[in-house]
């Protein structure tokens, strides 16, 4: 027999998120700071609309000094400068001090985004503690090259960190959008200033205080909080600000190359949008399990994930047979109170996307698809932004449901006629982030992987991710590359050193 402690009770959630006290100012150099003409914006839970905070609203000045001393920190070397392992060292603290904190970041994250605690915690908290230890860890295991050259002179090819990187993020997964950021750019020595979204601020504004308590040097990681057409605009319009990581809509990724040319030219990685097709063709072996997985990742985050296969097309025959299974699956992702944890759907962000989203419902019952469950508001009581796990069949490809991205919780269901009918129809999109194959053919299913337009293509199943590969798009979904060793390509310049050696 061992002793084991008696387990510690679950968190009072509601408890702790009404003696929370949000901490609405930005981080710059190391210190708390309100905008510099004192100027805020009110902060509301999408759970409930209560009030949660006063949010420093960040200016062009405040860039200014976060960019200031972002520059300050790299130029005098306090990070950039540091033997490899001793910023392998703090990034390790920095992770775990993430994983020390889980709880309070959680509630952040789920009262200023909606998403279900329970998510939060096992989702959105691992995997960017996870993030963060990957990169520390890949710090002093890249090693620079020597070119084949002449007797007489040797090339060095050295990796450098870019110098300040201006990173804008959105707000459906606020912390993992960061830690992506972060996490390439400080483990190859930058300097960082941070915009979150005006949408879910909280998280990476106490991240900056976390980074800072586990080591990382003042002004090395600066929070400005603020609006996109003010503060995200002047960070993108900065001239010392020398690449740009930026991950949203389509629409804002397309002004942030505009910026660059009317700036520095700074480099600019752009993560966007998308509208993944999810193929599933009649020789498919589990038609149980491909409905399962797409409500699940559909349904998952309330539907605020980029990569939501939201577009699944299917093949004639079996179309009806999938949509009824797609239909029971959503039956289990009903709403509930992101405070409990046992909830697996929470809040859409705000009302705006409410809106957004119930409107894109009326256009599709508008344009003739078949609703066969959910399409309406739901907890209205609660005051809060909720939607029910909505399911349509018999959608057109050309439909506005097929082609717009809703970034809610519904599917649109497609047919097919055959293979060559069904990536026409898939690569018939502006996006081209992910994809699915679900088929019993193994040559089929490399056939049509190879012939879909997306960053990533997954066969058979849709759950895999991992930091180890990198996650992007093509066509107008993005030009960047997150996550993996390739992300070190957007924040670090390679140079070559010639050194003459005969004598
Ligand atoms: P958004 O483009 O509205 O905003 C993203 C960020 O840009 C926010 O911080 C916002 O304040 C800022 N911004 C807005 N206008 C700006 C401007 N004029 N100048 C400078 N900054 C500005 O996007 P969103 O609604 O926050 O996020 C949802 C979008 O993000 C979806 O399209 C989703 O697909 C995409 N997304 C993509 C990925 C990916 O890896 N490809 C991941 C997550 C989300």
């Amino acid at each position: 027999m061992t002793d084991r402690a008696a387990p510690a009770s679950p968190p009072d959630w509601h408890a702790r998120a009404a003696g929370l006290q949000v901490d609405g100012r930005a981080v710059i150099d190391g210190q708390r700071q309100d905008a510099a003409d004192g100027a805020t914006f009110d902060k509301h839970s999408p759970i409930d609309g209560r009030r949660l905070g006063a949010i420093a609203r960040g200016q062009a000045a405040d860039i200014d000094a976060a960019v200031r001393a972002a520059r300050r920190a790299f130029d005098d070397g306090r990070w950039s400068r540091q033997a490899p392992a001793a910023r392998k060292q703090v990034m390790q603290r920095f992770s775990a001090a993430v994983l020390a904190a889980a709880d309070e970041l959680a509630l952040l994250e789920t009262l200023d985004m909606g998403k279900p605690i329970a998510h939060a915690l096992a989702v959105d908290i691992a995997s960017t503690a996870r993030t963060l230890a990957w990169y520390g860890e890949a710090i002093d295991k890249i090693y620079d090259e020597i070119a084949p050259t002449p007797r007489q002179a040797l090339a060095l090819i050295t990796r450098e960190p870019v110098g300040v990187v201006g990173a804008i993020v959105p707000w459906n997964y606020p912390l993992i959008m960061t830690a992506w950021k972060l996490g390439p750019a400080l483990a190859a020595g930058n300097s960082v200033v941070l915009k979150p979204s005006e949408k879910s601020p909280l998280s990476a504004l106490r991240l900056a205080e976390i980074a800072l308590e586990a080591g990382l040097p003042p002004g090395v990681l600066n929070v400005v909080p603020g609006y996109g057409h003010e503060a995200g605009e002047a960070l993108a319009l900065h001239m010392d600000v020398d690449a740009l990581g930026f991950t949203g809509s389509t629409r804002t990724g397309r002004r942030m190359l505009a910026y660059a040319s009317q700036s520095n030219l700074k480099r600019v990685y752009n993560e966007l949008g998308g509208k993944s097709a999810f193929l599933v063709f009649d020789d498919c072996r589990d038609l149980d399990r491909a409905a399962h997985t797409v409500a699940d990742s559909v349904f998952f985050n309330q539907g605020e994930s980029c990569n939501a296969p939201s577009r699944v097309l299917v093949q004639r025959g079996i179309a009806d047979a999938l949509a009824e299974r797609i239909t029971a699956r959503a039956a289990r992702w009903q709403p509930g109170d992101p405070l409990d944890p046992r909830t697996r759907m929470g809040a859409v962000v705000d009302a705006g996307q409410l809106r957004t989203v119930l409107g894109y419902i009326d256009a599709g019952q508008a344009q003739g698809a078949r609703l066969l469950s959910g399409g309406r508001q739901a907890r209205t009581e609660t005051g809060g932004c909720y939607v029910e796990p909505t399911v349509f069949a018999g959608v057109h490809n050309r439909m506005t449901i097929a082609q717009e991205e809703i970034f809610g919780p519904v599917i649109s269901i497609i047919p097919f006629d055959d293979e060559a009918d069904a990536i026409a129809q898939a690569n018939d999109s502006v996006y081209g982030l992910q994809a699915a194959v679900w088929s019993g053919g193994l040559d089929r299913a490399h056939r049509v992987a190879r012939a879909l337009k997306a960053g990533t293509v997954h066969v058979n199943q849709y759950d895999e991710d991992d930091i180890t590969v990198p996650f992007g798009g093509v066509k107008q979904s993005g030009n960047g590359r997150d996550k993996s060793l390739h992300a070190f390509d957007k924040v670090t310049e390679l140079k070559t050193t010639w050194i003459r050696i005969d004598d």
